[in-house]
């Protein structure tokens, strides 16, 4: 067990700060103390990041912190924690973590117990999930799917049933690709694009999938689509025997029957309730 009391330590700090992601006036002015205060800025890309930090007048040492080398720069950043520097990590917008790198910093920076402070702020999955009209909670971000269209299928096939609202990031010459493959998979639900979130062209087309995709054509900009979950009545569709084979193997390895119903709930996204009643139909 580690306890974090955040301020009330002399502990390096490892900052999670957000950075705009359109509009410059989102970025608060905590994040630009915090920014100016920490003796290191670890960043996506210096050349994004430094005509940020140019235009608020930051001066800290700024490197980069790589995804495609994410082990390697977080042993970089876990070394200047190690020799008691502050440190920042930003991406090149939103948060740090969400679709962006920092994964295995925070992981590790929270294992060997320094301080992991977030700041608040821009963040473009909120933006278009709270405007979307769509139920906000509970909700699933997924981000991307993958690029190919087997396995974008295939990944959309394990969300299905979900029943809670689904948020993805889209780059726009893959969305028509990826709307078309919603469709497949998960019928004509209600969605929502949300694109060129606090920019100048900011807009929200709400409709069903298939109301939205002839509208895709030469559609630009940065793009977070939110979908809504599955409403249909599990019972029908469910396949029993691969929910009581799944409570078989869950037991067997000594869970209770209500912990298995919670885990296969989990796994699935089939509703409690409804493994409950398939359990009690197939028992009497
Ligand atoms: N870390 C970022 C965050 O917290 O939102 C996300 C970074 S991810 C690499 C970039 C994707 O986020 C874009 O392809 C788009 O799907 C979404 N995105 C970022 N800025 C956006 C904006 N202003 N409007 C709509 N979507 C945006």
């Amino acid at each position: 067990m580690i306890r974090q009391k955040s301020f009330e330590n002399e502990k390096p700090t490892l900052f999670l700060v957000p950075t705009p992601i359109g509009n410059l006036s989102e970025m608060t002015p905590r994040a630009i103390d915090v920014l100016k205060s920490v003796d290191v800025i670890a960043c996506e890309d210096t050349r994004t990041s430094g005509q940020l930090l140019k235009h608020f007048d930051i001066h800290s040492r700024l490197i980069a912190y790589q995804n495609f080398n994410e082990e390697a720069s977080a042993h970089g950043i876990i070394n200047l924690l190690m020799q008691g520097q502050n440190v920042a990590l930003i991406s090149d917008a939103g948060y740090p973590l969400i679709n962006d790198p920092g994964q295995k910093v925070v992981t590790e920076a929270t294992a060997k117990g320094f301080n992991v402070v977030p700041l608040s702020g821009c963040n473009a999955m909120l933006n278009g999930l709270v405007a979307s009209g769509l139920i906000a909670q509970p909700f699933i971000f997924v981000g991307f799917l993958p690029q190919g269209s087997g396995d974008r299928k295939r990944k959309l096939g394990e969300y299905k049933n979900y029943p809670m609202t689904l948020v993805f990031y889209e780059a726009p010459h893959r969305i028509e690709k990826m709307m078309k493959s919603l469709l497949e998979v998960f019928g004509d639900r209600r969605c929502c694009i949300a694109r060129e979130l606090t920019k100048v062209h900011e807009e929200f087309l709400r409709g069903t999938v298939s109301e939205l995709i002839p509208e895709l054509d030469g559609l630009k900009g940065e793009m977070v689509v939110i979908v809504e979950g599955n409403t249909d009545d599990y019972s029908k569709d469910v396949d029993s025997d691969l929910i009581l084979e799944m409570l078989r193997e869950s037991q067997a390895l000594g869970m209770t029957a209500s912990d298995a119903v919670k885990d296969i709930a989990k796994k699935t996204g089939i509703p409690k309730n409804t493994i409950y009643r398939i359990v009690h139909q197939c028992n009497n």
